[in-house]
C-alpha cells in the first residue's frame, strides 16, 4: 500500500519503460466508481479512474432521451453512506429526472473530491494480467498503459447500447437517435414523421414526449410493456425532512429486504384470496405507483404463473381502462411472459398517447419489420415515411459492458472465451483466472433486480474491506478457488430456475441480443440474503478465495 496519494499516475504507451504502479485502477465514474474510488483513497491507496464520458454520471451521463427519470424513488435512489450527504442535498420530485440525477452525482463527486482521480473522455480498452509482475496493465483509447495492483470494474449494468442489425438500416436517410447514446443538446423533431422502435422502459419514457413535439409519431412495438402509471409529483420539505429524520430506520429496513427497496408483502398466496379481495388490494398499490408494491405484494406472485396472473390481468384492466378502441388496448396488452419476467416501466402519459389521432402503433408479431428504406421502415408489406427513427432498442446488458473491453487474465485468457457459455462468477465479485480483479454489480451479484444503489453500497464497502484486509495482510495476489466459482454460478442458476425470468425473453437473460448465451445474469436469491453471504465469507477469512 503506498501513502495517500490521490493524484493520477498514468504511464506511457511503452510498455517496455518502467512503470510506476499504482494500487487501483477504477473504470467508470457512475454510481459505483465515485464511491468505490472515494472509498479506496480512504484506505490510502492511490487510484487512477477511467471514464469515456466527459463528466461523472455514468448510465445517467447517456441516456439523455426526453423523459428519462429513474423507476426508483428519488429519496431511495441515493448513497445513505454519509450523512453529509444525505443531509445536504434535497430532492424535488419523487421519481428523478436524468438532468437530477445528473446532478446529484456532480454534487457527489465534487462533495467527495474525486474527480481528480479520474480521466475522462477517455475509453479502457483492454485490461491483461501481468503474471510475473502480479499487476493489472490497463490500456486506454489513446494507447496510454497504466500498471496497477487491482482492478474494478465500475461499468454498469446498462451502458452498452444495443443496435439490432436491422436491414436496410445504413441506406436509411433520416435522422438515427438511440436513447442510450442521446445527443447532448437535445433533438427537435417539431413538424417531422418519426419512428420509435421499443417498448421497453425508454420507449414508454420516450414515446409520450416525442409525441407531443411531432407532427406524426409510428411507433414500432414488438413486445408489449406491463406499465405502472409512476404518478409522479413534486416532494414537499416536510417530506424530505421525515426521511431525513428517519435515515437510520430506511437504511435497517432497506437493508433487510430482498431489492434494497422495503415493502410490505402479504403472508398469504395470491390464490387465497378472491378476485374481489384481490382487486382492492391490487388497487391500494397500483395508487401507490411503486412496482415493487405490485410485484411482492404476494410472495408466490413471482413464483406461480396462476398467481402472476392475477396481477398481469390487473395491468392489462388498466390498459382497457385508458384505451377505447378495444382492438388498439388488446394489442397493447402483455400476453406473452409473465408480469416482471421483463421488467415493469414507469411511464407517465404513455397509454394516453395512442388516443392521440397523430399517433400510431404497428404491431411488429402482426406486421414484421422487413426492411429500413431510405425514407424510412417497411413493415408488413406497408412503408411508413420517416424523418427521424428513434432506436429503443436497450443494451447488451450486465456482462456487455465487461466484454465490449478485452480483459485477460493468467495466461492471456480471454474474459470473452471464458465466459462464452455464460459468465461464471464467485458472488458475482471475482472470476478465477482473473486475480486481483474486482466487479461492482458484475454478472452473479443482484444488481439490477435491486434498488442498484443500495446494491453498489454493498458491494463497493465488501470489495473495499476486503483489499483493505489484503493490504493488512500485505497480500500480492488474490483470485476466487475454480470450483466456488462454479458453485456459486450453478447455486444461482437454480435459484433462477425457480422463478419465473426463464419465461420472459428479456435482457435480464440476454435473450435481447442475438447469439447471447441465456442465463439469468444476477443472483436471484435478494440482496438481503447475498449481504450475509457475503458477510460470512469475510467472517470465515473471505473463504473461498486463494490469497497469495
Ligand atoms: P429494453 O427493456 O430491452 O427494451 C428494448 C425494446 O426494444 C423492447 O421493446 C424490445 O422488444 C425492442 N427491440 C429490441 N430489439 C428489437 C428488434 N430487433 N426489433 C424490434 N424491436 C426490438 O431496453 P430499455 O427500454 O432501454 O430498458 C432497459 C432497462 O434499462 C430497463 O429495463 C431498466 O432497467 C433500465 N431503464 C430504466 C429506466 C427507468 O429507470 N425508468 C429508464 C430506461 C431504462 P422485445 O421486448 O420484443 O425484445
Amino acid at each position: 500500500m503506498t501513502s495517500n496519494a490521490p493524484e493520477p499516475t498514468a504511464v506511457p504507451a511503452d510498455t517496455s519503460a518502467p512503470k510506476t504502479a499504482i494500487d487501483a485502477v477504477v473504470i467508470g465514474a457512475g454510481f459505483s466508481g465515485i464511491y468505490m474510488v472515494h472509498k479506496l483513497r480512504e484506505l490510502g491507496l492511490t487510484v487512477q479512474a477511467f471514464e469515456a464520458g466527459d463528466g461523472v454520471g455514468g448510465t445517467w451521463f447517456w441516456n439523455r432521451y426526453p423523459g428519462a427519470r429513474c423507476d426508483v424513488i428519488s429519496i431511495e435512489y441515493a448513497y445513505t453512506f454519509s450523512p453529509d450527504l444525505i443531509e445536504e442535498w434535497d430532492w424535488t420530485e419523487r421519481y428523478p429526472s436524468q438532468p437530477e440525477i445528473l446532478r446529484y452525482l456532480n454534487f457527489v463527486a465534487d462533495r467527495l473530491e474525486v474527480r481528480p482521480c479520474f480521466q475522462f473522455q477517455t475509453r479502457v480498452v483492454s485490461a491483461s494480467f501481468d503474471d510475473a509482475a502480479g499487476q493489472w496493465l490497463v490500456t486506454v483509447d489513446s494507447g496510454e498503459v497504466t500498471r496497477s495492483k487491482y482492478l474494478v470494474t465500475a461499468v454498469g449494468c446498462l451502458s452498452t447500447s444495443m443496435t439490432p442489425d436491422f436491414p436496410g438500416l445504413h441506406g436509411y436517410a433520416g435522422e438515427v437517435y438511440h436513447t442510450a447514446d442521446w445527443p447532448s443538446g437535445g433533438v427537435d423533431f417539431s413538424g417531422k414523421r418519426v419512428g420509435v422502435i421499443g417498448t421497453g422502459s425508454s420507449g414508454v419514457q420516450v414515446i409520450p414526449l416525442v409525441a407531443e413535439q411531432a407532427e406524426h409519431l409510428t411507433v414500432f412495438q414488438r413486445t408489449p410493456a406491463f406499465s405502472l402509471a409512476c404518478g409522479n409529483r413534486a416532494l414537499s420539505d416536510q417530506e424530505l425532512r421525515d426521511f431525513k429524520d428517519g435515515i437510520e430506520e430506511h437504511k435497517a429496513r432497506s437493508k433487510a429486504s430482498p431489492t434494497g427497496q422495503y415493502t410490505d408483502t402479504l403472508a398469504e398466496s395470491a390464490l387465497d384470496h378472491t378476485p374481489q379481495e384481490r382487486q382492492a388490494i391490487y388497487e391500494d398499490r397500483w395508487n401507490r405507483h411503486r412496482a415493487i408494491d405490485l410485484i411482492a405484494c404476494y410472495p408466490d406472485l413471482f413464483a406461480n404463473r396462476e398467481a402472476n396472473e392475477t396481477i398481469a390481468e390487473f395491468f392489462r384492466s388498466k390498459i382497457r381502462e385508458v384505451i377505447s378502441d378495444p382492438d388498439l388496448a388488446e394489442r397493447l396488452s402483455p400476453r406473452t411472459y409473465p408480469l416482471g419476467a421483463k421488467r415493469i416501466t414507469l411511464d407517465t402519459n404513455y397509454y394516453q398517447t395512442y388516443n392521440r389521432d397523430d399517433v400510431d402503433l404497428v404491431s411488429l408479431r402482426e406486421q414484421p419489420l422487413e426492411t429500413f428504406t431510405e425514407n424510412g421502415i417497411q413493415a408488413g408489406g406497408v412503408n411508413h415515411e420517416l424523418d427521424a427513427v428513434v432506436l429503443a432498442t436497450g443494451f447488451d446488458a450486465i456482462t456487455g459492458p465487461l466484454l465490449s473491453m478485452d480483459i485477460r487474465g493468467i495466461g492471456g485468457r480471454r474474459l470473452t472465451d471464458k465466459w462464452s457459455d455464460g459468465p461464471t462468477t464467485y458472488l458475482g465479485i471475482a472470476v478465477d483466472e482473473f486475480p486481483n480483479m474486482f466487479m461492482l454489480t458484475g454478472p452473479g451479484s443482484p444488481n439490477v433486480l435491486t434498488n442498484v444503489v443500495c446494491a453498489i453500497e454493498q458491494h463497493v464497502e465488501w470489495t473495499g474491506d476486503f483489499i483493505a484486509e489484503l493490504e493488512r495482510r500485505g497480500a500480492s495476489r488474490v483470485e476466487p478457488l475454480a470450483h466456488e466459482s462454479r458453485n456459486w454460478t450453478d447455486d444461482a442458476a437454480e435459484l433462477a430456475e425457480a422463478t419465473l425470468y426463464p419465461e420472459g425473453d428479456s435482457w435480464y437473460t440476454g435473450a435481447n441480443v442475438p447469439g447471447k448465451p441465456r442465463v439469468i445474469m444476477s443472483y436471484v436469491g435478494g440482496l438481503d440474503a447475498y449481504r450475509r453471504i457475503c458477510d460470512e465469507v469475510a467472517a470465515d477469512g473471505y473463504r473461498g478465495f486463494a490469497i497469495a
